[in-house]
């Protein structure tokens, strides 16, 4: 069904209809096609946001479409009284490739972080019979969703303000620093460590090399278990399949969302053989993990046939390529725009622009322009566009920034 309500009569109804906890961007979409979106007025915007890092194949794209559609026409849900087809073919095509043996399905990023902060805690007390290893080591600047367990998780305060009492025992460290993740997870108390591979919702921050493999083997030497959340990073965003991929190191445990589903919701706990023993039915016990939703047909449909679409059209090569485009058009930035534009960070196409004041003026003014941007961090203005974006859409999207830094919006007053 489509409307023919205009805008302005539209924001005037959400205005009435909706809990106010979201500040969007004042646009209507309802259209969409690769990196492109129109709004219910007919407006053309240029797409660097897809859906915050989910939309990976484009808007409507056609295989994928299909594919749903034939689901949709076929089964949609049967819940996990029952296997179906479509979550096995999408478990094979997940573990076949990556470090997974095993794989749990859920529907929401938190959801999955939520699900294996369960798992570590259930295999240290059940499997390694540890049953003090309760903490959770987690960086100050991280973002690992909305669930109360999930916020108290995020190593931002913001997203934690009014929501106490929190879960816990949670301890934070700072992101790239060894020293002190050591020291976090020597305590005898001490559980996991749940990391981003790039701190996304924090600023776009890559972490220097070695410091994942340095997470590796502290874990190791310690009796502790590594949590990669890949809900930004995976599915080929950073151009290799698993972002811990460039750090050649494996996890424990690796979460997935946003990207996986091709903007149908659906997450995913991924462990190897050893740490999936935690979630493993006692005899004679309950089930220790369940979702209703998690791991339907259509949306494990829609996750076989992202990875199969990604790997046949070579999509992985085309986001490092066009990453690097987009990498050094964003450093071009810096070097023009000095004082507004400060540094250009990323991998693939997960990048960032730090601006020298306004990020939020920045993208409203982008918008305005007709280019879809987001945020990372209060200063970062976040490019994670579809991997069928082409070169020439990149460019108006620079050439769009390059605008608005031009005209002063990110220059700092004093
Ligand atoms: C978006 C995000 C989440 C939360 O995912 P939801 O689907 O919104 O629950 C968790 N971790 C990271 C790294 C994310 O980027």
């Amino acid at each position: 069904m489509t409307t023919n309500r205009t805008s302005a009569d539209l924001l005037a109804l959400a205005d009435r209809t909706f809990i106010k906890n979201y500040r969007q961007q004042p646009v209507v979409l309802a259209r969409g096609a690769g990196a492109e979106l129109w709004d219910v007025d007919g407006r053309r915007y240029l797409d660097m946001t897809a859906g915050i890092a989910v939309c990976c194949l484009g808007h409507a794209h056609p295989e994928l479409t299909r594919r749903l559609a034939e689901q949709l026409g076929r089964l949609t849900h049967v819940s996990n009284l029952y296997w179906n087809d479509q979550q096995i073919l999408a478990a094979d095509a997940i573990t076949s490739r990556s470090f997974a043996d095993r794989v749990f399905f859920c529907n929401t990023g938190a959801e999955a972080n939520a699900g294996a902060v369960k798992l570590v805690r259930r295999w240290q007390q059940l499997v390694a019979d540890q049953p003090a290893r309760t903490t959770i080591v987690s960086t100050h600047g991280s973002f690992h969703g909305r669930s109360v367990a999930t916020v108290s998780l995020t190593g931002q305060p913001k997203y934690r303000e009014g929501f106490g009492p929190l879960f816990g025992p949670v301890e934070f460290v700072p992101f790239a620093d060894l020293a002190a993740a050591r020291a976090a997870l020597s305590q005898p108390t001490a559980c996991a460590i749940i990391i981003e591979p790039i701190q996304a919702e924090g600023g776009i921050i890559v972490p220097p090399p070695g410091y994942l493999a340095g997470l590796r083997q502290i874990c190791d030497e310690t009796g502790t278990l590594l949590v990669f959340d890949e809900v930004q990073t995976g599915t080929g965003r950073t151009g290799r399949w698993w972002g811990h991929e460039h750090d050649g190191v494996t996890p424990d445990v690796m979460t997935l969302a946003k990207g996986l589903g091709g903007g149908v919701p659906i997450g995913a706990v991924c462990a190897t053989e050893r740490a999936a023993a935690g979630f493993a039915v006692q005899p004679g016990g309950a089930v220790p993990h369940a979702s209703t939703f998690g791991g339907n047909p259509l949306a494990t449909a829609a996750a076989t046939a992202v990875l199969e679409i990604i790997e046949r059209d070579g999509l992985l090569a085309q986001v490092t390529a066009h990453g690097e485009h987009l990498g050094a058009a964003l450093a071009g930035l810096v070097r023009a725009h000095g004082g507004a534009a400060l540094e250009a960070r990323g991998r693939g196409l997960l990048r960032g622009l730090r601006v020298g004041a306004n990020a939020a003026a920045v993208v409203a003014r982008a918008r305005e322009l007709g280019v879809l941007l987001s945020l990372a961090g209060a200063d970062v203005v976040r490019f994670a566009p579809s991997y069928v974006v082409s070169t020439a859409q990149l460019d108006e999207a620079i050439a769009v920034l390059g605008q608005v830094l031009a005209e002063g919006v990110a220059t700092p007053t004093s």
